[in-house]
């Protein structure tokens, strides 16, 4: 299994806790949000790179940021694409591999009901996408809960038509499984995790309805059968922990992980009384 964990939620305010929570965790693989603080305004990529290399963490994806509510005016495209390039120039440098991306939606589009009716926001992906794809980094498009630019929610199946409306061949998609259980989807896992373009997985729990980001076994998440077809299915993609608890550290994260690995077993319950039967469910 190739478990990662996100830096969101973490509140680092040195790459020197980074480092200490990747060690006390076990986990070398990270994401980083670059608008959290101690990745907000590096001004020397390489050195902090070479710095984690050095303790032997590889930084695997970058998490670009995005606008508020994910709404975009056609005035303000410009400097979100120049934006977009520094982020990749930062990403490139600090050697990660993939961008996830929240795709943004022109105001003028948000009414119009299906992603492939939203004409000027794909020719805006498809842009951000060539521009990952000259830094040869893979651009991986999030589900989405609701928000100002995706009213109803960006389901599993519209991220995959967002992928399909892009030319170049590095899109593929990032399955957040907080934002599945908010946007309530019934897609069930064999499906969702057998296709080509899943890219990145972001890990955590949740309720119905809900964005919460929980550990996993606090929600409503059917982690044995989520599991089970992660294994037959994508076992070498990414499983990027994205967790929020006031106890979060790299203990934490190290428990998330031998869960991940081998405590869930097909049919672990939790004993929360607010879980309904995912089996029935998924
Ligand atoms: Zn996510």
């Amino acid at each position: 299994m190739n478990i990662a964990f996100s830096t969101n939620f973490l509140n680092l305010r040195a790459p020197k806790e980074l480092i200490d929570i990747s060690k006390s965790a076990q986990i070398i693989d990270i994401e980083i949000w670059t608008n959290d603080g101690c990745f907000m305004n590096i001004r020397s990529p390489n050195k902090i790179q070479n710095s984690l290399i050095d303790e032997g963490i590889n930084i695997l994806s970058v998490h670009a940021p995005f606008p508020d509510g994910g709404l975009i005016k056609k005035g303000e495209i410009t400097d979100h694409i120049k934006l977009f390039k520094e982020v990749c120039k930062k990403c490139s440098r600090l050697g990660a591999s993939y961008l996830v991306y929240h795709a943004p939606v022109l105001r003028n589009e948000v009414k119009k009901k299906t992603v492939k009716s939203k004409a000027k926001s794909i020719k805006l992906w498809n842009k951000i996408s060539k521009l990952a794809d000259d830094f040869e980094l893979k651009i991986a498009f999030e589900n989405l809960p609701s928000n100002k630019a995706w009213p109803l929610g960006l389901n599993i199946s519209e991220t995959k038509e967002i992928t399909e409306c892009i030319h170049t061949k590095n899109a593929g998609f990032c399955l957040d499984l907080s934002h599945y259980l908010a946007n309530n989807e019934y897609v069930g896992y064999e499906e969702i995790l057998s296709k080509q373009n899943l890219l990145l997985i972001h890990a955590s729990d949740s309720l119905r309805h809900h964005d919460l980001h929980l550990p996993p076994g606090e929600g409503e998440h059917g982690w044995g059968k989520f599991l089970k077809y992660f294994r037959i299915k994508c076992s070498d993609t990414p499983l990027i922990l994205e967790v929020k608890s006031p106890y979060l550290d790299g203990k934490l994260l190290r428990k998330i992980m031998c869960f991940m690995e081998g405590g869930a077993e097909e049919g672990w319950k939790t004993n929360s009384s607010r879980r309904i039967n995912d089996n029935r469910q998924n």
